[in-house]
């Protein structure tokens, strides 16, 4: 799905990839009531062949965080509103640490994050949009060609990092974003244990 999407010129781009403006279109502009019920807000990346993710072998942050009905009420829904951010500041952070070790500017991670959330769509004349080729040379630069060897190399060097590794690199940025979580937690009246995200050192 992820190749069939680059050829395509949608929204596979180095800093990650995000739902074509056709679609971010007809989700911004959809009616009430109709998200889960009109199969045409059905996720892009849905596989109906398998019912399962087309892109993710583990869900995304928006994804993952995602909730129909919350039984702790606004407690619950500020819970997984704090745990969608702390995953997505890792996503991005991680996105952005790739993109600097493979030759990219900060100011590209900008330009094509931007690029990603088109959801100032208000009307439809963007509906069929795709990158054009001189925007997806652009966007790609000196990987141009070797597409799916730099989306190979993510995953690799993804997989690759330790526990030391984010500590190193990320820790004290996410500290806020984990306290946000834990806080957020507490505030339920769920009667688990206070959670320690994985991976992530004991506070000092
Ligand atoms: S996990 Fe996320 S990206 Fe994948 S099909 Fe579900 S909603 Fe879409």
């Amino acid at each position: 799905m992820i190749l069939r999407q680059l050829e395509q010129r949608q929204f596979i781009l180095p800093v990650g990839l995000g739902p074509s403006p056709a679609y971010q279109w007809r989700f911004v502009n959809k009616s009430a009531g109709a998200f889960g019920n009109n199969p045409d807000l059905l996720c892009p990346f849905f596989a109906k062949g398998t019912g399962g993710c087309g892109v993710w072998r583990l869900r995304s942050s928006e994804c993952r965080s995602y909730f129909c009905q919350s039984e702790q009420g606004e407690a619950g829904e500020r819970f997984w509103r704090a745990f969608n951010e702390f995953l997505f500041f890792v996503e991005v952070n991680l996105s952005q640490e790739y993109l600097l070790l493979t030759g990219f500017l900060p100011v590209d991670f900008k330009s094509q994050m931007a690029l990603l959330k088109r959801l100032e769509f208000k009307s439809g004349d963007g509906q069929n949009w795709c990158l054009s080729d001189w925007e997806h040379q652009r966007i790609w630069d000196h990987w141009l060609g070797r597409e799916r060897e730099f989306l190979l190399g993510a995953y690799s060097w993804v997989q690759g990092l330790r526990p030391k590794d984010w500590e190193r690199e990320f820790a004290r940025e996410a500290r806020p974003y984990v306290d946000g979580v834990v806080q957020a937690y507490r505030r339920c009246s769920w009667k688990a244990k206070s959670p320690r995200p994985v991976g992530l050192p004991a506070r000092p």
